[in-house]
């Protein structure tokens, strides 16, 4: 039997008001006026409560520095269904959530911070991909360019892609220490990271990301040990070799260079602080700004 019209009317009401009513705890979590932790004590305390009904997805959402990626496997950490809400949560889910929030909470308090972070990894992994996304996406990220020494291949803009410069020109970039590091790559060409560009966004509290070799991100390190190394890696090394011979822009000898180069990068992926897998472009980008956030929130809680 269907209701009468003025019950419909008022359920439908009640509806846009408990959604309302949602979106304003959620927000105010995102604002961290209200701790998550407090969010879901009140809805295990009363089921009548609209934070009962909020969906624990959405709850870890609002969090500063939680992203879809890192929701998604949190949630099956604690074997919590995407659809679950709070106040249908199990005993040992209550007990798994209420740990995670209350280990995670001291790390988003404070405010925002700058952030460098260096994305390395082995040869024709798929880096220059992975940060194109970022800064066609994620427009606050200040993605550097660097200097180097090589030609341009067919459609890379000067200025954009890189700063191609002579020997010399590199040379006097050395002498003037403009680098925060510099590099020989495949015993070939020289790159360098130009600091004025980076030490601006820093200072204009933007996070900056450098796509770089594995030489240069340990120099980056040794110099700035705050910074966030990330170490992206093929899904596997016959992949790896498919999207190296795939590119089709360098010749045989050169290929060969970049996959003896490759093994011995892959060695190095211990020396980082993240590894991401490259199997999607979108979700390895989305993987490495969350990093960016979660470094953001430790850094800061060690300071306290
Ligand atoms: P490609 O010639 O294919 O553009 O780049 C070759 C390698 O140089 C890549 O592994 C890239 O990450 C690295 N690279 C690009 N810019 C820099 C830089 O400024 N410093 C260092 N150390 N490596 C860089």
């Amino acid at each position: 039997m269907n209701p009468p019209e003025v019950d419909r009317a008022a359920a439908s009401r009640a509806a846009v008001a408990a959604r309302r009513a949602r979106a304003a705890v959620k927000r105010a979590v995102n604002e961290r006026r209200l701790s998550a932790t407090s969010v879901l004590e009140t809805a295990l305390s009363s089921t009548e409560s609209i934070e009962a009904t909020l969906r624990v997805r959405d709850l870890l959402l609002s969090i500063p520095g939680l992203g879809p990626v890192r929701v998604e496997r949190i949630m099956e950490r604690l074997e919590i269904a995407p659809s679950k809400r709070l106040a249908g949560l199990g005993v040992h889910q209550r007990d798994r959530l209420r740990a995670f929030l209350a280990q995670r909470a001291p790390r988003v308090e404070g405010g925002e911070q700058s952030r460098l972070v260096v994305l390395a990894g082995p040869t024709a992994v798929g880096k220059g991909t992975v940060s194109g996304y970022i800064r066609e996406n994620y427009p606050d990220v200040l993605l550097s360019v660097s200097a180097t020494t090589r030609a341009p291949r067919p459609g890379e803009i000067d200025g954009v892609s890189y700063y191609f410069v002579t020997d010399e020109e590199f040379d006097r970039m050395v002498e003037a220490g403009e680098f925060l590091e510099w590099a020989v790559v495949h015993n070939k060409s020289r790159y360098g990271t130009p600091r004025p560009p980076i030490d601006a966004a820093l200072a204009e509290g933007r996070s900056v990301l450098l796509e770089i070799d594995i030489q240069g991100a340990r120099q980056v390190k040794q110099a700035e040990p705050s910074a966030t190394l990330v170490f992206l890696l093929p899904p596997t090394w016959d992949e790896l070799v498919r999207r190296l011979i795939g590119r089709g822009t360098e010749t045989l000898e050169e290929q060969q260079r970049r996959l003896t180069t490759a093994k011995v990068e892959l060695a190095a992926q211990d020396e980082f602080d993240f590894r991401v897998v490259n199997n999607d472009v979108q979700a390895a980008a989305a993987e490495v700004v969350e990093l960016m956030q979660i470094q953001k929130a430790i850094d800061l809680r060690s300071k306290e």
